[in-house]
């Protein structure tokens, strides 16, 4: 009989956890912990401020900067933040502007934004206090979910909630062999019910901290290293692998080999319910994964083709014209070049596509025929977003003064910047790829390659005299990133 997908999942006892497991689990974990945590600015600020305030908000800044950003990265950028605005009051106090400039780089503005935002509020609303739980955490700052929320009320607050995230979502399916997929709303609720079973009352921030860090250090998504795992005795995918290994299980739930039997201890018995829906299917198994077979995958959606031409207008006087972006949306409040929708697929000669661009600056941004017959192409640029695969082709105008400009009504206004300018402004890592890409100079220093970035498309590089002197009047050739 099939069972009615709204049916609540069957689960077997092979995924959960005793009590005196639980008691195991915390212990070993704990004790690696202390023994191989990494030191990071914001756990020394957890575990060393007397003030609970500045607690709560160094851990809520950091988690929101992980959140989409390898920790090596986040490093310096919250050593510069907290510098800057040691207290939530400070960050209340800054703009927007401010604090998107500071965040360049790092991308996912709206994040910066949020973080903004709750300070605000804090300070106005809260009289300055964080919230003092996870549900509140989560009702009151923008941006703060179930895992931020139990993150910062667990490290900075003490209080005994569990956390979830995806170092920890691989743990615990490779710990409990859980087949079932990771993005469905069950698999995720058992994940946090295990999550909260498992934190230890005593050290509740050190123990989620610990699963994380296991999760990024030691059980890694692609080479796992269970020879020094502190919970390889309880782990179901490394036990399945060990004993598929030796081929010595009669059946996919039935452990006949004595010796697997003999180090898994504490894994009395793989055997799993016929009818369970968490265990991963003898034909599912892939023997050349071994415990890679953790978690299941969700099937990725594909993401959306875009295209769009951007132009670099260059004056005279050595400034770029750009933009800022709306309000809300895709990367909201940055500051861009003036960009022009153009049909993903459309198989349009250059010819074509470039009087429909000079037909768009003259009509929405004011410009001349004679200003748009300067036009050139130099590059195609592809920027991948977590859902958009984006080109741009980049386009050049030379202009003798910014006289007659105008934008478009959905830009919030318009600057004129010199590159320096431009690269300390709040604005995206793609359009400092543009800017690079239409760069000769850069061109050439990387062995005149055909491409502008190593994803871009293999359409030809055209020099671009007007940007590469104003380049090297502006004596700035750092290209790294802010
Ligand atoms: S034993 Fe291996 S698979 Fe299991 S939790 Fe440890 S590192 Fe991950
Ligand atoms: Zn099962």
């Amino acid at each position: 009989m099939v069972k009615p997908t709204s049916s609540p999942p069957i689960i077997g006892k092979l995924h959960t956890f005793p009590t005196h497991e639980v008691k195991q689990v915390r212990e070993r974990l704990v004790g690696w912990y202390d023994d191989n945590k990494r030191q990071l600015p914001w756990r020394t600020i957890a575990a060393t401020e007397p003030d609970r305030n500045i607690r709560a908000y160094g851990v809520w800044v950091s988690e929101i900067m992980l959140q989409q950003t390898q920790v090596n990265t986040v490093k310096s950028y919250f050593e510069k933040w907290m510098c800057k605005w040691p207290t939530v009051s400070d960050l209340a106090k800054a703009t927007l502007e401010e604090v998107n400039q500071m965040w360049a780089g790092l991308g996912y503005y709206s994040r910066a934004r949020r973080l903004h935002e709750g300070a605000i509020k804090i300070v106005q609303e809260l009289d300055g206090e964080f919230p003092d739980d996870r549900d509140s955490l989560m009702k009151q700052l923008p941006g703060v979910g179930r895992y931020s929320g139990s993150a910062v009320a667990s490290i900075a607050l003490g209080h005994c909630v569990g956390v979830v995230d995806g170092n920890v979502n691989r743990v615990l399916a490779r710990v409990k062999g859980v087949g079932a997929d990771i993005s469905n709303q069950s698999t995720s609720e058992h994940f946090w019910t295990l999550a909260d079973q498992l934190v230890d009352p005593d050290r509740p921030g050190d123990f989620n901290q610990a699963m994380m860090e296991l999760g990024a250090t030691v059980c890694t998504p692609k080479t796992p290293n269970c020879e020094s795992c502190p919970l390889r005795p309880h782990c179901v995918a490394f036990h399945r692998n060990s004993a598929q290994k030796r081929s010595s299980i009669a059946t996919h739930f039935k452990q006949s080999d004595k010796k697997a039997s003999q180090e898994s201890t504490n894994i009395p018995d793989l055997e799993c319910l016929p009818t369970c829906d968490f265990c991963l299917r003898k034909e599912d198994w892939d023997e050349s994964l071994g415990v890679l077979n953790y978690p299941r995958k969700a099937q990725k959606t594909k993401s959306r083709e875009e295209v769009c031409a951007v132009v670099i207008m260059n004056c005279e006087n050595g400034k770029m014209f750009l933009v800022q972006r709306p309000k809300a949306g895709l990367l909201a409040n940055l500051w861009e070049f003036p960009s022009i929708p153009l049909v993903a697929g459309d198989k349009t000669s250059r010819k074509e596509e470039e009087r429909v661009v000079r037909e768009d600056l003259k009509e929405k941004y004011g410009l001349t025929s004679t200003q748009t017959d300067s036009i050139t192409y130099s590059a195609d640029v592809v920027h991948i977003f977590s859902h958009i695969h984006q080109t741009y082709r980049v386009y050049q105008v030379s202009l003798a003064d910014s006289k007659g400009l105008t934008w478009p009504d959905r830009y919030q206004g318009s600057q004129w910047m010199d590159k320096t300018e431009f690269l300390a402004s709040a604005t995206s890592t793609a359009m400092k790829k543009v800017l690079k890409a239409a760069d000769p100079s850069e061109q050439n220093d990387k062995g005149k390659k055909k491409k502008a970035e190593s994803r871009d498309s293999p359409l030809e590089t055209k020099k671009q005299k007007t940007i590469s002197q104003f380049f090297s009047a502006s004596g700035c050739t750092n290209w790294d990133e802010v």
